[in-house]
């Protein structure tokens, strides 16, 4: 938990946030700002800034199941996965993320 981190208050469950799927690993939530007709974001329950400070293969194989999961919750057969990492790639929340875009 990182007290400055809005997805970490998020996942603490400070705005109530309705997460369309969750499991152990992690949390599905909508894009508040949504790019796509769909546009969710399978975010780790732990705080990791990016993918750059990801380490854990097991956490890596999770999140990705988490988009498949997800996405079958929402009915998507078909969608773009994409991963902002650092500033100069547009991440602006440092705590990592996986966007899933479909229509
Ligand atoms: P990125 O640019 O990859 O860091 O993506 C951050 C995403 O988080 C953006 O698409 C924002 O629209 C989204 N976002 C920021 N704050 C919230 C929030 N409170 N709830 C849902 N999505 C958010
Ligand atoms: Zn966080």
């Amino acid at each position: 938990m990182d007290e400055n981190c809005i997805f970490c208050k998020i996942i603490r469950g400070d705005f109530n946030t309705d997460f369309v799927y969750e499991n152990e690993y992690l949390v599905v939530f909508k894009d508040i700002n949504p790019k796509a007709p769909v546009h969710l974001l399978v975010v780790p329950r732990i705080h990791v800034p990016s993918l750059n400070e990801l380490d854990d293969k097991n956490l890596l194989g999770e999140l990705m199941l988490g988009v498949k999961e997800a996405a079958k919750k929402v009915g998507l057969k078909s969608y773009r996965t994409q991963i902002n990492t650092g500033k100069e790639a547009g991440q602006e929340v440092f705590h990592l993320h996986i966007h899933v875009l479909g229509k």
